[in-house]
């Protein structure tokens, strides 16, 4: 694909500089009647296309790789020290603590189904989670989050004072609002009541730092694809002892010291849970984005998406007929995350209508957060408008341009 928008620089104006650029920036597509316009991708909470390093790598490991901890040759020798150079990668990258586990899973779901086979006892979670921090907790306990983070944070800790739990797991960022929640805080309040505490990074990691050591986090799930990685890995990382002390999540090679035919020697540690041949390309792909992460700078990744935060939601507040949909009245720092209603119309035409029409990706529905949509919402779907670092400030006004429009033209 080529650039374009009266751009020289993939994916935006030199001055828009994006911090990351992703390897589809410039994409150019076809919409209805004809024209041909660059795409603006405001999905990114979904998935992240790779970034354009993330998928050269991609590119040279493919001819190379092998089956890793058992062949002699050098393409095994290499594979091995691929997966386990990035399980270190991965480990410094999240401030992960001398002894803490690294295993790597498909994405966020599954590492949380595979948390939850290792806790010990009951789970707090709040109503605002994704599914995938909801239903996989045996003993779940639900508390509803009240309108601000302060009311929330108390009601945790009431709940955690009235009856103990082993557990307290919750998301970094709400992937409806992108309010970001204050896990460090959290940590604290599930340690005073003696639970340990995950956080469900999935949207926070590809936006901010997460550090075990440094907000005192027991756990951290995300998923490669929506941190610039493309699909098939991510990471569980966190405290060794329940892990180890857990049924394998998955029986068979790799994750035992001795088989015989009445009896199974289980490994501890990472390879416990990781049986069967693991996804090496994903593996490299995902610890390399996190290298990428790190190269463009915390700092100026954060500060770029939060010109672009204020820009989409200085932009939604202006336009009559929608409401964006808030969990908190306190929240002090949010993704460039939006949903919004409408007061009239279907978000589902709307957005089918701003992918063939306009070429802006977005999407409609309720993102897997049905109990809190549904308690936070007047409508049956929202439309929700995703962004990342490599996104423009282009990107965002051609969104609210086609929206205004959109919505002018009536349901
Ligand atoms: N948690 C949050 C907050 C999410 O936004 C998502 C995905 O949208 C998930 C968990 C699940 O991620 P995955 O589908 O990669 O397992």
């Amino acid at each position: 694909p080529t650039g374009s928008g009266g751009s020289a620089v993939p994916g935006g104006s030199a001055a828009q500089a994006p911090l990351a650029v992703l390897a589809d920036a410039g994409l150019e597509i076809p919409v209805l009647g004809g024209a041909t316009v660059r795409h603006v991708n405001l999905d990114l909470a979904a998935s992240a296309p790779a970034l354009e390093a993330v998928a050269a790598h991609v590119v040279k490991l493919l001819p190379y790789y092998s089956s890793v901890h058992r062949g002699s040759g050098y393409p095994s020798q290499a594979t091995t020290a691929l997966v386990e150079d990035a399980r270190v990668s991965v480990a410094r990258h999240v401030g992960a603590r001398d002894g803490d586990l690294v295993v790597f899973t498909r994405n966020t779901t599954e590492a949380l189904n595979l948390l939850a086979t290792a806790v010990p006892g009951e789970t707090v979670v709040l109503d605002i989670e994704h599914h995938a921090n909801l239903l996989p907790w045996r003993g779940r306990r639900v508390v509803v989050a009240r309108g601000s983070i302060a009311e929330t944070l108390a009601a945790l800790d009431a709940e955690l004072a009235a009856r103990p739990a082993a557990f307290l797991s919750v998301t970094g960022a709400s992937n409806v609002t992108g309010e970001v929640l204050p896990i460090a805080e959290l940590a604290r309040i599930a340690h005073a009541h003696g639970a340990r505490i995950a956080v469900d990074a999935a949207q926070l990691l590809p936006h901010r730092r997460v550090d075990l050591a440094a907000s005192d986090l027991d756990y951290v799930a995300f998923s490669g694809h929506k941190a610039y990685a493309p699909f098939g890995s991510g990471a569980l990382v966190g405290r060794a002892d329940w892990l180890d002390a857990a049924p394998p999540f998955l029986a068979g090679g790799g994750a035992v010291e001795h088989v015989a035919l009445d009896d199974v020697a289980w490994k501890v540690g990472a390879d416990r849970h990781e049986a069967g041949t693991p996804n090496v390309v994903g593996i490299a792909a995902l610890a390399r984005a996190l290298a990428e992460l790190e190269r463009l700078g915390d700092a100026e990744r954060e500060a770029h998406e939060a010109q672009l935060t204020a820009r989409l939601h200085d932009g939604l507040d202006a336009l009559a007929g929608v409401r964006v949909i808030r969990g908190f009245d306190d929240a002090d720092d949010r993704l460039a995350i939006a949903t919004i209603e409408l007061e009239q119309g279907s978000v589902g035409l709307v957005a089918a209508a701003l992918g063939a029409e306009h070429g802006i990706s977005v999407r409609a529905g309720r993102f897997c957060a049905h109990p809190f949509f549904d308690r936070a919402s007047t409508r049956s779907n929202g439309l929700r408008a995703s962004l990342g670092a490599g996104s423009t400030a282009d990107d965002v006004d051609r969104f609210l341009a086609a929206l205004a429009q959109l919505i002018a033209e009536g349901p």
